[in-house]
């Protein structure tokens, strides 16, 4: 695994188990991904990690802002992301690319502060783009 990954997990105050490890190392493969997803891949690795330390890491990561997650706006399933970093979203069927455009959120933020939307802090701007499906 590349040091950035180690780093992330140390800073958020997690100690670096090889479980944690081998979770964030299926995250850093797949970049968006199901429980489903997760628990296969790093099973297929390391059979002796359990459903619930998974699920247990999965919290903690997301609790520690080392991982985000996102709704499927198709199939509704909720996928967890490595990219945790203010994004955008294109979904093509079931594949899903991320879509990395400040320009995109500054022009929704300051359009919706120009309509006083609300008086709160926009803290994160996320656009879900579907592309039709070519039956
Ligand atoms: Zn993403």
């Amino acid at each position: 695994m590349n040091s950035e990954g180690l780093n992330r997990i140390k800073e958020a105050g997690l100690k670096l188990t090889p479980q944690r490890r081998e979770v964030y190392e299926a995250m850093m493969q797949l970049r968006h991904a199901t429980v489903e997803d997760i628990i296969e891949r790093v099973q297929s690795r390391n059979k002796e990690v359990t459903l619930s330390t998974i699920y247990r890491i999965l919290d903690s990561f997301c609790a520690a802002n080392i991982l985000s997650f996102i709704y499927h706006p198709d199939t509704g399933k909720c996928y967890y992301d490595i990219t945790v970093a203010e994004h955008h979203h294109l979904f093509d069927g079931t594949s899903i690319e991320d879509y990395a455009d400040t320009e995109l959120s500054q022009l929704i933020r300051t359009y919706l502060e120009s309509k006083h939307f609300t008086e709160e802090e926009i803290a994160k701007i996320q656009v879900q783009v579907t592309l039709k499906k070519n039956v």
